[in-house]
């Protein structure tokens, strides 16, 4: 089998996930998730036109003509508060005090703000006229009876969830998450636990992809090390399928401890592909297995065990599948355009992931390297505010090149400094 592409890999990996079955959730856990189902409007709101500011119900034709030279007096006769409903209908040369969000009575058209008008006992100056029909928000501008407010696959943010609120929709329909397994693999792997040993390398994957899960709101169940071992490796892996997605990191090169995929293979896998022409984590093997006797389906990524590799690996495929199974409809890292600060070498072939910082100066964004690109050198992921992404066909790019960049986590927020 051939490499596949970046995209060739992606296709294949969302065309054999499943959305995931519905649960419910109470109202503020559903922070984050993805509605699963419609969701109408059980009353209207506002129920019926009520006022947008404090100020005057009044006819607009009754000072039309009104400026702070010549005030237009009207006598005020009723005292309107939210959650009353009006005692009069307002006449010619009437107006009725409102308070925002309080019904509007009969016989007006316009609300003009209290900052436009002098009050006189019960006798009100108008100064300036506001638009007819101004300050009056309609009835069901916000919610109509019986309409459909929010739809299905709709993420849930703050907002959203203030309507499911207006709606008294204390339990929430959403798609379940998916239940994921972490195992690292590998026999020079130290455990984080474990005391150090100048001869083996800790174990940053499994901590890494746990973040990563974490981060997408999934709490993964992290399964240890398995050693290059047959049996081992076997019996970790196939504790693994007892989740809907297994990660192991490790093992999937064509070493000769690279036991991983045989092992899978022996479990029932079917692998996808297991190799994508990118850098880093060209070994990537994705298959699926489904469930007999009681078993779930199951998703396997076997992810390079190069720690970089691994996070990018996560980052380009394994998010993606994730949010699909929980009913995202955007699946993929947001990309912006940046100015290149430096050259870089061509991409030779396959994809670059370049661990990049972002500034930005009146022309835009700018991209610069986070330091040496080794795909075992995690400090450079560790600063990186975003991917660039070089295609793989390019050549060599020259300081100044437009290019794509994904961004990673924490760049929707910025310093005072860059407002
Ligand atoms: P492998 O794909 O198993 O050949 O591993 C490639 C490189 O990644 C080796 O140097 C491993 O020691 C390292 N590595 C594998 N798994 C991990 C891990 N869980 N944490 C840190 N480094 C790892
Ligand atoms: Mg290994």
């Amino acid at each position: 089998m051939s490499d596949f592409s970046v995209t060739e890999a992606q296709a294949s990996i969302l065309q054999h996930v499943k959305r995931s079955v519905i649960e419910t959730v109470a109202l503020h856990d559903s922070l984050s998730r993805v509605l699963a189902e419609d969701i109408s409007a059980n009353r209207n709101h506002p129920p019926y036109d009520v006022s947008a500011m404090d100020g005057y119900a009044l006819s607009f034709a009754d000072i039309e003509s009104a400026c702070s030279d010549k005030p237009v007096l009207l006598t005020v006769v009723d005292d309107i508060r939210a959650g009353q409903m009006p005692q009069h209908t307002i006449g010619h040369k009437q107006a009725a005090r409102i308070m925002t969000g309080a019904p509007t009575p009969l016989g007006i058209d316009t609300v003009i703000r209290v900052e436009d008008t002098e009050l006189n006992g019960d006798v009100v100056a108008i100064l300036a006229p506001p638009k007819q029909g101004a300050n009056i928000r309609p009835l069901g501008e916000n919610l109509k009876n019986g309409h459909v407010v929010l739809t299905k696959g709709m993420l849930i943010t703050p907002g959203v969830l203030a309507i499911l609120a207006m709606v008294k929709q204390k339990d929430v329909p959403v798609f379940a998450r998916p239940t994921v397994a972490i195992l690292s693999t590998g026999d020079e792997l130290e455990g984080i636990d474990d005391p150090i040993d100048e001869n083996k390398i800790p174990n940053a994957n499994s901590h890494a992809l746990y973040a990563q899960c974490k981060s997408l709101g999934i709490t993964a169940t992290l399964l240890g090390i398995a050693k290059d071992d047959p049996d081992d490796l076997r019996a970790k892996l196939a504790e693994g399928l007892n989740y809907d997605v297994l990660l192991a990191s490790g093992g999937v090169s064509v070493g000769h401890h690279d036991f991983v995929r045989p092992m899978l293979d022996a479990l029932g896998i079917t692998f996808h592909f297991w190799r994508v022409a990118m850098r880093p984590g060209h070994p990537l093997a994705f298959g699926t297995v489904q469930g007999c006797e009681g078993r779930r389906d199951s998703a396997v990524f076997g992810l390079p065990g190069n720690p970089v590799a691994s996070m990018v690996c996560f980052e380009q495929f394994v998010a993606p599948a994730l949010r699909a199974i929980m009913g995202h409809e955007k699946l993929f890292r947001r990309t912006i355009k940046a100015r290149l600060k430096h050259d870089i070498k061509g991409s030779g072939g396959r994809t670059l992931f370049i661990r990049v910082f972002l500034s930005s100066d009146e022309q835009g964004y700018v991209a610069s390297s986070t330091g040496e690109q080794g795909s075992g050198v995690l400090m450079s992921m560790a600063l990186a505010e975003g991917f660039m992404v070089v295609p793989a066909d390019a050549d060599k790019l020259k300081a100044g090149a437009m290019v794509t960049v994904q961004l990673l986590q924490g760049m929707d927020f910025q310093s005072e400094s860059d407002l």
